[in-house]
């Protein structure tokens, strides 16, 4: 039987495996799928910024066991594309290797370490469910202990999409641990080098940002750098020494480092060069999806966003794909021109804005209900019986679900 490999259980990866299914099943050929990642449940990361839940990991039985998908519990830690072979290893540390007729990658990204002295012992991040797991213990210890101005304040650092949101989420976890005082008293700080907030998110959303920082009590420094992190305080350049007892490193997101071991050019993030039905320019038999892929999203050469938003599309395109490569059918063009942000903003409600300009659509409470629609909905991968998996896996059915 032909294999189709997908290596990585994020929203690309599982979207690919289930799309994949659904086409081997409607042309009723047979197609062995085999997803290989550490874990059995997809991480929900956009969700990470918010107070701790085990509702952060969906598992992948209930879609995996009714559409035949197999799953290889392992790390992959190499790819030989010329023998069509990943490499994968186990928990306890075994090796196998996996052999492959089309292969999708779509192992994501990581968080780059942040090159300051004391970042890897003393900080923490939200790049994984385990992060954000380490996070919760770290506040409710940080909340169980006296009150000090180390203890009472909070650094993130990077004023882009999931610092603002977490800065203006942080009473709320600590509100969560029923630290109601802490929440009050919290001295909030967000960390950004560049001289405006969210660079990256352009103009469009930055007063109504400004505006939720100052109602969330949060307290902005910008062209600011830290130069060390210790356990009870942070260094600026400028010497300045903020004592606090919980620093955050919320920047510069890297793709895979599997994607290094092709032998082509990747973009300034790491990524591969796909081409418009999301195969690796210049590796025979690899698709990539997600945070790895350098993927074009519209006629204007507009380049997708490491997003949860343009990764179960590219999934989803790429596990059509793949799976139409081997059963001899049409691939389908991968082209998602449309775009909106959602930016939760604490207490001050969200933003959401549309287009690539990123003008506000609209702002405040109102918007709230959306972002957590959007979190606990429209993210999560479908469920149901075989017949309802399958319709909500056609590469035409509506996404997000609405
Ligand atoms: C805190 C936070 C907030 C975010 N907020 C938003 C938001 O509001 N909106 C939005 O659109 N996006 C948001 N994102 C980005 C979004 O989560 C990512 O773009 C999305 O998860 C990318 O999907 P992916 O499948 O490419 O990668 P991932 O979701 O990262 O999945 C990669 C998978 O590969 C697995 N893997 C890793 N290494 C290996 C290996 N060696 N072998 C096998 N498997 C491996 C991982 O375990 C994981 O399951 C946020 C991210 C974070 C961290």
């Amino acid at each position: 039987m032909q294999q189709l490999v997908i290596v990585g259980g994020g929203f690309a990866g599982l979207w690919a495996a289930l799309v994949a299914a659904r086409e081997a099943q409607v042309a009723d050929r047979p197609l062995a799928i085999t997803l290989v990642a550490p874990d059995d449940a997809l991480t929900v990361r956009p969700r990470l910024y918010e107070p701790f839940t085990p509702d952060f990991r969906a598992p992948f039985a209930p879609l995996f066991e009714p559409l035949g998908i197999a799953q290889t519990r392992a790390h992959a830690i190499g790819i030989d594309a010329a023998t069509r072979r990943v490499q994968a290893q186990f928990a306890d540390g075994s090796k196998q290797d996996l052999p492959y007729d089309r292969l999708v990658l779509a192992a994501g990204s990581r968080q780059a370490p942040l090159p300051v002295p004391g970042a890897a012992e003393h900080a923490q991040d939200l790049d994984t469910y385990a992060a954000a797991e380490r996070f919760h213990v770290h506040l409710a210890a940080v909340t169980a202990a006296p009150a000090t101005p180390a203890t009472s304040t909070f650094v993130v650092i990077g004023g882009g999409f999931t610092g603002i949101e977490m800065a203006c989420e942080l009473r709320r976890h600590l509100r969560a641990l029923g630290a109601t005082a802490a929440a009050r008293d919290a001295r909030v700080v967000l960390v950004e080098r560049a001289s405006v907030v969210g660079p990256e998110l352009g103009v469009g959303p930055r007063a109504t940002i400004l505006e939720a920082l100052r109602d969330c009590g949060v307290e902005l420094r910008l062209g600011a750098q830290v130069s060390r992190i210790e356990a009870d305080a942070v260094t600026f350049e400028d010497g300045e020494r903020l004592p606090c007892a919980t620093t955050l490193i919320t920047t510069g997101l890297r793709a895979h480092p599997l994607t290094a071991g092709f032998g082509v050019a990747l973009d300034a993030q790491g990524r591969l060069p796909v081409d418009e039905h999301l195969a690796v320019i210049g590796v025979p038999g690899v698709y990539a999806a997600g945070d790895l892929a350098h993927a074009q999203v519209d006629d204007a050469g507009r380049v997708a966003l490491m997003s949860c938003q343009h990764a179960v599309p590219q999934g989803k395109h790429a596990g059509y794909n793949a799976a139409h490569d081997l059963l001899g059918l049409e691939p389908r063009v991968y082209r998602q021109p449309d775009y909106v942000t959602c930016l939760d903003l604490g207490d001050y409600g969200a933003v959401l804005t549309s287009g690539w300009e990123r003008s506000v659509t609209q702002a405040g409470a109102e918007v709230k209900g959306l972002k957590q629609t959007i979190n606990t909905r429209w993210i999560y991968p479908p469920q149901g019986d075989c017949e309802a998996l399958l319709a909500a896996c056609d590469i035409d059915a509506p996404w997000p679900p609405v």
